[in-house]
């Protein structure tokens, strides 16, 4: 932190002054703010809605906005209708610092329009300036954010040391081609870093009147496939033991009884600590001593369905399917299994844990569907380090620190190439809006856009901008 000026001798001050005065001004962060809202509603208007996607008219609507700036985008349609946008700002003082990218996905899930208050594709903007629409939070409002910024950094004619690229992607919330087809060429793209949907601000997570910022550093991976379980069929009339329906039944009992012992990760150690250190007390106290954590928390936090699964690897029976009419007892029937595992367990371990849970159950196995391991980000990187500053810089009762997703995003996928990312949409939210995500009434407030911007500009001038 620079010295406060009233503890400086006059000369030093006098020579400090010049070179704050040369620094680039801020922009007007309330202007930027409106614009944002403004850019989201007509984004949210454009139909993206997956499946079908339809990124391309997603993609070609951000790169008009750029043209506008003068900024040029290319539209890359990798499939009919589906398409990723670049747009580059290039840097004016290189350093040889490998590009940031900033990050979003332009497909949005479906909605009920009937159960909305304003319609999920209106991008209406109401009274208290909040701006409704699905995506508004997953994640067209940060890929706002994320465009306002760039074209911030380019009207403001920041000296940048290296690269800045819009990247926004197809087809996160189904198959990842998108990101998948980016990384393809990613020689083209060459960001070393990445910030993406992941941790938001939440309002009271742990104490009233706390916001933590968990900044996400990591992403479980997944073992996804099926239980089998055959059997003799047979008629329905005439109950016999052992069938197939009854042994998958068993399977999914053997399944449920697994009692994964919790991983205290680093990560999870070092937010607990700045969650303890921001509040203080007894509370604070313990919060910041790792022992103390497992050894008076562990109850609760492997009680909490949410946090146990941030604590564990975990096998979860997600569906049934085979038994088609109630007369007949089926020779197969199939249970689906989503389990996921931690970064540092690898698929096979996991699988062999599954394995031995169906051991001893005759007419049962498990069948891979597909698999991939989790991963994380360094904490000490320059990148995380400015954002979890400004993030702290935004108020005192904010708490940030890194944490690992029990779910994952296109991040899973960078991070598989070496990319540095860090997972975090710079808004605060009460749970009722967290659950409005894939869920009914998504909005965002201009309050939390106008933050986004200024937190996400300022961390991009602290790692690259001048010294
Ligand atoms: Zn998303």
């Amino acid at each position: 932190m620079r010295a406060p000026l009233a503890t400086l001798p006059f000369w030093a001050t006098a020579l400090w002054l010049p070179v704050a005065v040369a620094a680039p001004a801020e922009p007007d962060w309330a202007a930027a703010g409106a614009e944002t809202a403004r850019l989201l509603s007509a984004y949210l208007q454009v139909d993206t809605t997956a499946p079908p996607g339809g990124e391309l008219a997603g993609a070609r609507h951000l790169a008009e906005v750029l043209a506008a700036d003068g900024i040029l985008a290319e539209v890359d349609e990798f499939a009919p209708g589906r398409a990723n946008l670049v747009a580059r700002l290039p840097a004016r003082r290189p350093s040889g610092a490998g590009a940031v990218c900033l990050l979003s996905h332009i497909d949005v899930v479906t909605a009920v329009p009937a159960r909305w208050d304003h319609p999920p594709l209106s991008g209406h903007i109401d009274a208290d300036g909040v701006v409704w629409g699905r995506g508004a939070l997953d994640m067209k409002g940060m890929g706002a954010v994320e465009l306002e910024v760039l074209l911030l950094l380019a009207r403001q004619g920041v000296e940048l040391d290296r690269d800045v690229v819009l990247l926004a992607v197809a087809d996160e919330e189904v198959d990842n081609q998108g990101i998948l087809r980016a990384i393809s060429r990613w020689e083209q793209i060459g960001c070393t870093h990445a910030v993406n949907e992941g941790g938001v601000g939440i309002q009271d997570m742990f104490f009233e009147g706390q916001v933590v910022f968990p900044i996400s550093v990591g992403e479980k991976g997944y073992v996804w496939g099926q239980v089998v379980a055959e059997g003799e069929p047979g008629h329905g009339s005439t109950p016999i033991p052992d069938r197939a329906p009854e042994r998958l039944v068993r399977a999914w009992e053997a399944l449920a009884a697994h009692d994964p012992k919790p991983h205290w990760d680093p990560a999870l150690i070092t937010l607990l600590d700045a969650v303890g250190a921001q509040r203080g007390g007894l509370p604070g106290f313990i919060l910041q001593r790792p022992a103390l954590v497992r050894l008076l928390l562990r109850r609760k936090l492997m009680g909490n369905p949410l946090t146990r699964a941030v604590l564990t690897d975990t096998i979860h029976v997600t569906g049934f399917s085979g038994a088609e009419m109630p007369n007949v007892v089926p020779a197969e029937v199939r249970a689906n299994v989503d389990a996921r595992i931690l970064p540092g367990t690898t698929p096979d371990q996991h699988i062999a844990v599954i394995n031995e849970l169906l051991d001893d159950l005759e007419g049962v196995r498990f069948e891979l569907r597909s698999t991939t391991p989790g991963g994380s980000s360094p904490v000490d990187d320059p990148f995380y380090a400015a954002l979890a500053a400004q993030l702290e810089a935004e108020g005192a009762q904010i708490a940030v620190g890194p944490a690992i997703s029990p779910g994952f995003t296109d991040s899973i996928h960078l991070r598989r190439i070496g990319v540095h990312a860090y997972g975090l949409v710079p808004f605060i939210l009460t749970e009722e809006e967290l659950r409005t995500m894939h869920g009914d009434n998504e909005r965002v407030s201009t309050t939390n856009l106008e933050r986004g911007v200024r937190v996400l500009y300022r961390a991009l001038i602290a790692l690259a901008g001048p010294k």
